[in-house]
């Protein structure tokens, strides 16, 4: 006999301390006042496109190809918010249970635990916008002058009245991955089903008073409450089981009980949605490989094509700007190629990038000018990061007057 409860809870568990952990961690934040994106221990930036749109294309994809294969799986074992709200009303439950006596005492309780782990909940929800340490020190110093502030104190007030009165409702009214789960299934989708070929089912209505949407599944399989848990399987068999019967509900691949030949269907729609998926993932994986930490643009300043110097010279203006989007100190050196005799005036060269810091700068290019027959020299800047001997180069072109050969 499957134990549904028993494996919602154990995943419940980790998905718990999976969602406590992840911002701490730098897994995964969305940083909202340093404008960055951190993605497994990736730290980009929030002009990094191509990364991040590769990042939520692929992180939507994944969602969508879970929902037309397995359904509501993520809502019945993986939510947070369904794994708080069954935990808030157990909780309320249990202290029902023990101050029978005293309700109002219950029910003080009751409310006081809430309030602390709203306050919890919602300190670690705002950690996946603000950086956990930075947000302590806010709160601190009572800092709810500033917006970060008040949107603290907004969120543990909704998670307060989300977790004390609304739980599983939300499900059904507020959450909109519930309507969005209508619009993908297919007929291939599992699902928990109720079958009842035999007339076996003794109205004992267990399965509806164990469901934590509180509907009963024997209506239809495709009721928008139901998040698929698995909860009123346990309850079937375990009554059943007594008469020696098997239960009467069960997972399902579509309403038609289609047996997949794999572990799951194979369909042309699941297969196109899976390819995209992947190819989202490899387009991430490229981009994650092709990245620099630390990102050198050199470009040329042609609001005067050249100048010539009194020293028998050509000058020409260039600027570059360097990121530096790792965790430590960078060290970039310029130099030239493919411009015999030229020089570069750069303030300091290799230029020094603290972690997290954008720096610009200006430098001239110079060259002899006698002899030279092209009014356009073709050549090339290199920048070396010298901490992790990574180098760019960057094609420009020397513009000089022209001797008569
Ligand atoms: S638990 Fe099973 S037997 Fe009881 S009402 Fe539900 S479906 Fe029928
Ligand atoms: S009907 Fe069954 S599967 Fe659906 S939510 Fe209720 S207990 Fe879970």
């Amino acid at each position: 006999m499957a134990n549904w409860h028993q494996l919602r809870k154990r995943v419940h568990l980790g998905c718990s301390a999976i969602f406590l952990v992840l911002p701490f961690l730098n897994v995964i934040r969305f940083d909202i006042p340093r404008q960055r994106f951190y993605f497994f221990g990736y730290e980009l930036w929030i002009n990094e496109f191509g990364i991040i749109f590769f990042a939520l294309m692929f992180l939507m994809f994944a969602i969508v190809v879970s929902s037309v294969l397995f359904g509501r799986v993520y809502c019945g074992y993986l939510c947070p918010q369904m794994i708080f709200s069954e935990a808030s009303r157990a909780l309320e439950s249990r202290l029902g249970r023990q101050f029978r006596s005293r309700p109002r005492l219950g029910r003080a309780i009751f409310y006081g635990v809430v309030g602390v782990a709203s306050v919890f909940l919602a300190f670690v929800f705002i950690s996946y916008f603000v950086e956990p340490r930075d947000l302590a020190r806010r709160l601190a110093r009572l800092d709810i002058h500033t917006a970060a502030g008040i949107s603290g104190a907004a969120v543990t007030l909704l998670t307060f009245l989300d977790f004390s009165f609304l739980r599983l409702r939300f499900c059904t009214t507020a959450c909109p991955y519930g309507y969005l789960q209508g619009m993908l299934a297919d007929g291939n989708t599992l699902l928990v089903q109720y079958r009842d070929e035999q007339h076996a089912c003794i109205e004992c209505k267990k399965c509806v008073r164990d469901c934590p949407m509180g509907i009963d599944i024997r209506q239809s399989p495709f009721q928008i409450e139901c998040v698929h848990c698995g909860e009123c399987i346990d309850s079937c068999e375990t009554i059943l089981a007594r008469l020696k019967k098997p239960g009467l509900i069960r997972y399902a691949w579509g309403e038609a009980d289609h047996r997949p030949k794999g572990p799951v269907p194979v369909d042309a729609k699941r297969v196109i949605l899976t390819a995209v998926l992947l190819l989202y993932g490899m387009g991430l994986f490229v981009a994650l490989s092709m990245r620099h930490a630390v990102l050198v643009r050199v470009a040329p300043e042609r609001a005067q094509l050249y100048h010539a110097g009194a020293d028998g010279r050509v000058y020409n203006d260039f600027r570059y700007s360097i990121a530096n989007r790792s965790r430590q100190p960078a060290m970039v050196a310029f130099s030239l190629d493919y411009l015999p005799g030229a020089t570069m005036n750069l303030a300091s060269n290799p230029v020094a990038v603290k972690p997290g810091e954008s720096v610009q700068g200006n430098f001239q290019i110079s060259a002899p000018a006698a002899g030279r027959t092209e009014f356009v020299t073709h050549f090339s800047v290199r920048a070396t990061n010298l901490s992790e001997r990574v180098e760019d180069n960057f094609p420009m072109t020397f513009i000089s007057p022209t001797e008569a050969p």
